[in-house]
């Protein structure tokens, strides 16, 4: 059977009821890219599939990335070579096949400071990086450039030592918005999703040794019940070690969380017509192009506090704006950051690697990213996945990155399904466009016409495609219907209030935060982190969802509260541009 991939959050009751009555043959535990990716594997091989999220989809690690689909040019400099091949060939699969809607080329400029040394080092690099492309070549190769050269694509560049640049070719996506979509197409093959519900003790069948499913609860309403599956995934990110300890095993890896923390400046404070990496003493900085911004990041300290909430410190900016500081002709100030944000690598380590002060509860200690002294620092340690099946119908994986999520979603599902009693077909994964990638090229040609059709801009028309790729007709319907909903959400900003609304009826958007944080991005790109917006927000989904005035107010506050709440507000500090729009949208 198959459905039409909508998560609609005003059905979530037919889909709780259906979580607790129906017998699955896979329940994925966790709703970031990883387990999103499990799903969809499993549920394409035929396989019955439900998937629990304990908050909402790509609320972990998955929204927090650099957005880099990419093979990883440092990763070259360790040898991990084939980190780096399968990456490359998920990376233009993603961009010409799988998802052209959400994977798009980025260029970036690799600024040289050595001339004699460099070039040729950087240049044999990036040989072998194109070389190890698969034969599609959905983005082009390398280029050498001269000084002159680099500072007319980046005059940003402070000219003083450049000696030349490279430039090269990868990819980016908006990671959240690529998790739902995948979970959305898992969904298309008739798998439950349902977010908000945690797994909260792992069960076993009646030998007391097989695990057969799970007790989860819904964080909605606090209602517990059971979840029967022939075998259960854990695909938890940073929370894996606490998910193995639901079922008292202890998995052939454990995982280490590594913080990585990023800042958003405007476009305007940086001059560059691409994408820049720069050397760092331990490793790269990004300058990534994310619309009318940058996205300059990142750092990578060990980390052993709250896992919901990695906080940025004020090292991590300091760190950030010193290192873009010593390329750069004018420097960014703290005044330039419009918002800055964490996420935890989910790094595997071997007992050797592991963080010496053990598993932590999930508030973690309160220390942070000090310690470990003596480990092996986070940046040395692998980017490969590990899977184990710590015990019979259990099968986990953590570690990888979001670019080789398909292959660790199949390696998992292998795992899981080797001792089924019956054959189970390989993964497909490879041949499966996501949702909105079929016939994207016909549709993005008449977007003259779809404008015409729908009485909206060209602009408006592809910005919707750029994000749902030809589901966008699904939105532009919703405005066909109402046009009041073409009117942007928030000025200055391309986000329509249709597109808050198709949150809601086919992106299982429960609230406020899932809406300015993950569907769309305001919570990173605006400098009041989208607060101006949240009553609308709260207005508009409220309709939909049955919120009486004391709801919608509720609501809003709990979003403002979260932004209040941020742990890197004070961290950027007084006379940010964020501050002053912030105080603003909180005082109205
Ligand atoms: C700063 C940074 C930059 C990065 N940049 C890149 C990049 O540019 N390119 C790249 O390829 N990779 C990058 N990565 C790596 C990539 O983001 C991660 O590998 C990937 O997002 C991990 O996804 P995940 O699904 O394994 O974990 P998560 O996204 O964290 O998902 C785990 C989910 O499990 C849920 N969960 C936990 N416990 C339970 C429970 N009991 N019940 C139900 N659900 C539960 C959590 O709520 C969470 O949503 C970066 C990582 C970081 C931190």
């Amino acid at each position: 059977m198959r459905s039409n991939g909508v998560l609609d959050a005003r059905e979530r009751g037919a889909m709780l009821s259906r979580l607790a009555t129906e017998r699955f043959d896979v329940l994925v535990i966790g709703g970031g890219i990883t387990g999103a990716g499990a799903a969809l594997d499993a549920a394409s091989r035929g396989l019955r599939v439900a998937l629990v999220e304990a908050r909402d989809l790509a609320s972990g690690t998955s929204s927090r990335s650099s957005k880099l689909v990419h093979g990883g040019l440092r990763y070259l400099e360790q040898f991990d070579f084939k980190l780096v091949y399968e990456a490359l060939r998920e990376r233009d699969l993603l961009v010409s096949r799988l998802a052209p809607h959400l994977v798009k080329p980025v260029s970036f400029l690799y600024p040289l400071y050595k001339k004699v040394v460099e070039r040729p080092y950087v240049g044999a690099g990036l040989v072998l990086y194109d070389a190890m492309e698969g034969t599609r070549r959905p983005v082009p190769h390398h280029r050498h450039l001269t000084a002159r050269g680099a500072l007319k694509l980046a005059p940003a560049l402070a000219p003083a030592r450049l000696a030349g640049a490279m430039l090269y070719y990868d990819a980016q996506v908006d990671d959240a918005r690529h998790t739902l979509t995948v979970a959305r197409t898992a969904a298309a093959h008739s798998a439950v999703v349902a977010t908000r519900v945690s797994a909260v003790e792992l069960v076993r069948g009646s030998d007391g040794v097989r695990v057969t499913g799970a007790r989860v609860r819904d964080e909605e309403s606090g209602h517990e019940f059971t979840v029967a599956a022939d075998s259960v995934v854990v695909c938890a990110g940073v929370w894996t070690d606490l998910v193995h300890e639901l079922a008292g095993v202890r998995a052939g890896y454990r995982v280490r969380m590594s913080k990585g923390v990023h800042i958003v400046v405007p476009r305007e404070a940086v001059q560059a017509d691409t994408g820049m990496i720069v050397r760092t003493e331990k490793s790269v900085l990004f300058f990534i192009p994310w619309g009318e911004r940058w996205i300059v990041g990142t750092t990578d300290t060990d980390w052993s506090g709250d896992r919901a909430e990695p906080a940025a410190t004020e090292e991590d900016i300091d760190y950030i704006l010193g290192a873009a500081n010593r390329v750069l002709a004018r420097p960014l100030t703290r005044a330039d950051v419009i918002a800055v944000y964490a996420g935890l690598r989910p790094l595997v380590a071997t007992d050797d690697e592991a963080d010496p002060r053990g598993p932590k509860s999930d508030k973690g200690s309160k220390g942070g990213s000090k310690g470990s002294r003596g480990f092996k620092p986070t940046t040395k340690l692998s980017r490969e996945h590990a899977v184990d099946v710590p015990a019979p119908g259990l099968a986990s994986i953590a570690g990888g990155k979001f670019t080789t999520y398909r292959l660790m979603a199949r390696d998992v599902v292998d795992a899981a399904v080797a001792d089924f009693d019956r054959e189970v077909p390989g993964s497909v994964t490879d041949q499966l466009p996501l949702l909105g990638a079929d016939g994207l090229a016909a549709v993005q040609a008449g977007a003259g016409r779809l404008a015409e059709d729908y009485g909206v801009s060209r602009a408006v028309v592809e910005h919707l495609l750029g994000r749902y790729g030809t589901l966008a007709t699904e939105v532009l319907d919703l405005i066909r219907a109402e046009p009041g909903l073409a009117r942007p959400l928030a000025d200055g900003y391309p986000y329509l209030r249709a597109e808050v609304v198709y949150a809601v009826t086919h992106e299982d958007a429960l609230h406020v935060e899932d809406v300015l944080m993950r569907r769309m991005r305001l919570f990173i790109e605006s400098a009041d982190s989208g607060a101006d917006v949240a009553a609308e927000v709260s207005l508009i989904m409220g309709r939909l969802l049955g919120w009486n005035r004391r709801k919608r107010a509720a609501e809003t506050r709990r979003y403002l509260d979260l932004v209040a709440a941020e742990p890197t507000v004070p961290a950027i500090g007084p006379g940010s541009a964020r501050d002053a729009a912030l105080a603003g949208a909180t005082a109205g």
